[in-house]
């Protein structure tokens, strides 16, 4: 059964592009940034620094019940994550949890960063997603306001970038398209579409492997 690695910066429309591929092919799913995320979140409520790696591992022993906890979906918590994601010892401690994963019996989709490059390098599907900074702003921008949010697009889009500089620039898995990652870009692609794309990406690859 295969295994499915789909990474690509936030808002490119990974995580529902995955979750899509997941119900496709009947495969189980592990969405690993909220595994950051929830060092993120537990590094903030224990009051301790996230840029200081000692205490962000730490917070790697974090209770399993913290990852269905919706704060967790929060742009400010996306934005510890990233920063706890850059040290090493701290993708350390969560490689195995994603690896095992990787590694079930029956074939798995994983998304996040360093999928293709780190945890699955042996994938036999890769995906990167990709869209423009705008594009991804002006979608979380309009996902913030259906939630009675009104945020800042300028601020939404300084963030993003902000997030991409930090993921792109980290020596530690730093987010890039693995080489052999077949890339789609959703800029101006409905989400339908986008899923359909990458369906049949995905299936071309694995036919083409037998
Ligand atoms: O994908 P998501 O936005 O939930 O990820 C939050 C952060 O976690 C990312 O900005 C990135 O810094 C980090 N991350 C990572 N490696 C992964 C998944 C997420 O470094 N495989």
């Amino acid at each position: 059964m295969p295994v499915i690695a789909v990474d690509g910066p936030s808002a490119s429309g990974k995580g529902t592009i995955a979750r899509a591929l997941a119900g496709h092919f009947d495969l189980p799913y592990l969405d690993t940034g909220l595994l950051y995320r929830a060092v993120g979140l537990n590094v903030a409520r224990s009051g301790k620094d996230p840029d200081h790696e000692a205490d962000a591992l730490a917070a790697c022993d974090f209770p399993d019940i913290l990852l269905d906890d919706p704060e967790l979906r929060s742009e400010a918590i996306g934005g510890l994550a990233s920063r706890v994601s850059v040290h090493p010892s701290v993708r350390a401690a969560l490689f195995d949890r994603q690896r095992n994963f990787a590694a079930h019996d029956g074939g798995a989709v994983l998304d996040g960063r360093d999928i293709g490059t780190v945890i699955a390098p042996d994938a036999d599907a890769k995906l990167f997603i990709t869209a423009s900074p705008e594009a991804r702003a002006t979608r979380r921008f309009k996902e913030m306001m259906t939630k009675g949010e009104k945020p800042s697009f300028d601020n939404m889009l300084a963030d993003i970038i902000a997030r991409d500089t930090r993921d792109s620039a980290r020596a530690a898995a730093p987010l890039k398209p693995a080489e052999d990652a077949l890339l789609l870009d959703t800029s101006d692609l409905t989400i339908d579409a986008a899923v359909q794309r990458a369906i049949a990406l995905v299936s071309g690859k694995l036919q083409a492997a037998g």
